[in-house]
């Protein structure tokens, strides 16, 4: 079974398996979970789906409870398609891709936590938009994202996906650190650049606070998702330029890990410290709204 405790150890039980690496880890899950190859396929692509009719099913109308989400999935789809977008159109589509996301998620739809809820809108708006433009075919996003999951787990094992435990950097951070080598992987990376992507997606967000004004997933989850997708594609594609991590990649989580630890409590989801303690997310605070 492959070894997630490092992303060194996953490589080396990769390398030794003759395996490609996606496909270390999907035999790693079979032993796991018990099951079949067939089973875990199947659940993988019930996720890229799931990530599908999310997206689709996302509407510029809709609003969160709060009224702090809502439309700018749309407002950023309709700036790309005036023609005079700053960015290009894969970008544009990456940062449409994560807001549309991150509402779904604010307005309670149904969206799949890769690697958790607030930090939904990083891996499908990388892959999404990806395959759209190169065309690539569900088989190969699937590979892709038994990648992420398999750098996910080695982020789980050694610091935190939870933003409660390790800060932002843990969720967004995390979901960044996934997504970059999942883009190495459909790009026809190596695994060593799928480590270095990964290390240089964590190192970029290396600190970020979990500060949800009330306590909320919104405000400034929906839009950090962005961030996450911009440090997902330009860690892929600084790898992918042979582009390295000094910092070793494993080093990189345990400083995750470290920093986490040394994140003040009140910037760990208690929604006491950060944007959460500014004038305005004192109007959210769960305290004022019950007044
Ligand atoms: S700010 Fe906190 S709740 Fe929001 S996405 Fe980041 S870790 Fe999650």
């Amino acid at each position: 079974m492959i070894d997630f405790s490092s992303i060194e150890q996953m490589l080396r039980d990769t390398e030794q398996s003759g395996l490609p690496l996606w496909e270390n880890i999907l035999v790693s899950d079979c032993e796991r979970q018990g099951i079949e190859r067939s089973q875990s396929l199947e659940k993988m692509r019930r996720m890229l789906a799931a990530m599908r009719q999310a997206d689709e099913s996302y509407s510029g109308g809709d609003v969160s409870h709060s009224g702090l989400s809502g439309g700018d999935g749309a407002k950023m789809a309709a700036y790309a398609a005036s023609g005079s977008a700053l960015c290009g159109d894969f970008v544009s589509e990456v940062i449409a891709g994560a807001l549309r996301m991150g509402e779904c998620n604010a307005c309670m739809k149904r969206i799949v936590a890769a690697p958790t809820a607030g930090a939904c809108g990083v891996m499908p708006a990388v892959l999404l938009p990806y395959a759209r433009r190169f065309g690539s075919g569900e088989d190969k996003l699937v590979e892709a994202m038994y990648v992420a999951a398999g750098f996910g787990m080695v982020l789980a094992a050694k610091a935190s996906i939870s933003g409660a435990e390790g800060g932002c950097q843990a969720e967004i951070g995390s979901a960044a650190a996934m997504a970059a080598p999942a883009l190495v992987h459909l790009e026809g990376g190596s695994p060593e650049q799928m480590a270095n992507a990964c290390a240089m997606a964590v190192k970029n967000l290396l600190g970020l606070v979990c500060d949800p004004v009330g306590g909320l997933v919104e405000v400034p989850c929906v839009k950090r998702n962005v961030i996450g997708a911009m440090d997902a594609l330009s860690a892929a594609q600084m790898a992918l330029a042979g582009i390295v991590s000094r910092v070793p990649p494993d080093q990189v989580i345990d400083a995750m890990a470290e920093v986490g630890r040394s994140i003040p409590h009140t910037l760990r989801e208690t929604g006491k410290g950060g944007l959460a303690a500014t004038p305005f997310g004192q109007r959210f605070a769960p305290q004022n709204m019950n007044v």
